[in-house]
């Protein structure tokens, strides 16, 4: 019989390349999907047909326990989450709960179905995989970051991404759960949400292209990032379960680039000079910023043998070009015939 795998935020970026390289590796794949009419249902049934969808919301303890109850899953990826740092400040409880305590309640559902009770031993049959991320390195405290770098979070993203690490570590050590967490840096790829930095630049560089925008305000140029494709980070998830023991695992290229080098390359791609089309705009400044990510990736290379296939150049010119595909459809025929993501 085929493996069960249940992905939470099955309709993002991540959820759908997941979905892809689990069915391709013979999972029955089932996502969980929250909302009375989700408008992002039809991106993902389209994109990935064979998914089979669960209603639930990482709010709703009730509904992860029904959830997991009906797939009995052999695998749970948390990749539920509000994912963009500004909404954090703006709605710091709601991140929090969701990106925090929802990973709890994922827990809690798994620990329930499975009848886990303490012992610290025979932690059940489900293997759990919590989204963690580089934002709780923060305001770093060595370079590049690894697994034993330690944290300071800088945004209430940040500080919920940590409680929900920790809180699966204390799952595998206190019930002897199979739980690990993935500590990626930052992954892109045509599929990016629109308001992310490479997005939104490889989408106005397209625009722009086009000629149906003039300009791109973007905030802090200077800030660094370990940027890699979202579809090489999703075999380290998998792979990450597939171990004998579980463990956490940073996961990122090694690579520094800048959002200047990534508006230049974007620009440069199709022949255009950046510096006659972006402005700085202070209010997209963040009131605390992280400045520079770089991931020590070594262990996940070693012990996974997992590595990444695209480099950041390749990356941006593969959003431009897929960009360039979208807006052009959307330019000749409107948004009835718009394919992107
Ligand atoms: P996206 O923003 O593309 O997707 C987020 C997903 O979370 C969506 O499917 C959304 O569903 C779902 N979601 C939001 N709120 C809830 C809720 N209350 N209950 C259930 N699901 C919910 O993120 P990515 O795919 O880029 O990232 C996946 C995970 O990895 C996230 O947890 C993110 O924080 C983390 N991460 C991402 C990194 C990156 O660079 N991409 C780096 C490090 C960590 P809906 O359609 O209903 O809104
Ligand atoms: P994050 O690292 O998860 O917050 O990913 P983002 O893509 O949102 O931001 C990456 C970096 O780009 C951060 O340091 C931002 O401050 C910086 N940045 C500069 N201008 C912008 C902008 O207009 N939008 C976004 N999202 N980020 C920007």
């Amino acid at each position: 019989m085929s493996r069960r795998a249940l992905i939470t935020g099955i309709t993002g970026q991540d959820g759908s390349y997941l979905a892809e390289h689990l069915l391709a590796q013979g999972y029955q794949v089932w996502g969980l999907i929250r909302g009375q009419a989700n408008p992002h249902k039809m991106r993902i049934s389209q994109l990935v047909s064979e998914v089979n969808l669960v209603n639930g919301d990482l709010m709703d303890q009730g509904s992860l326990v029904a959830a997991v109850d009906l797939v009995q899953p052999d695998e749970v990826y948390n990749l539920g989450a509000i994912s963009f740092v500004p909404l954090s400040w703006q709605q710091a409880e709601l991140v929090s709960e969701i990106n925090g305590m929802g990973t709890l309640r994922m827990l809690e559902a798994i620990r329930m179905v499975s009848g886990l009770n303490g012992s610290g031993t025979g932690g059940g049959r489900i293997r759990f995989y919590q989204a963690s991320s580089s934002e709780m390195f923060g305001k770093v405290a060595e370079a590049p970051q690894r697994e034993t770098t330690a944290f300071h979070p800088r945004s209430p993203y940040g500080v919920a991404k940590a409680y929900g690490h920790f809180i699966t570590r204390n799952y595998r050590e206190s019930f002897g759960m199979y739980g690990v967490s993935g500590i990626l840096f930052n992954h892109e790829s045509p599929r990016r949400g629109a308001e992310f930095v490479t997005r939104k630049i490889s989408l106005a560089v397209a625009r722009i292209k086009l000629g149906m925008q003039d300009k791109l305000a973007l905030g802090n140029l200077d800030a660094v990032r370990d940027w890699g494709f979202a579809g090489d980070y999703v075999r380290a998830m998998h792979l990450m379960l597939q171990q004998d023991e579980p463990d956490d695992y940073v996961i990122g290229t090694g690579t520094m680039h800048s959002v200047r080098d990534a508006v230049r390359i974007a620009f440069e791609s199709v022949d255009l000079d950046w510096q006659d089309y972006v402005h700085i705009d202070p209010s997209l400044v963040r009131p605390a910023e992280v400045e520079t990510l770089c991931a020590d990736s070594s262990q996940a290379r070693a012990a996974l043998g997992w590595q990444p296939t695209v480099g950041f150049e390749e990356l941006m010119v593969m959003m431009v070009e897929a960009d360039l595909r979208s807006a052009s459809q959307q330019r000749d025929y409107g948004d009835l015939l718009t394919t992107s993501w």
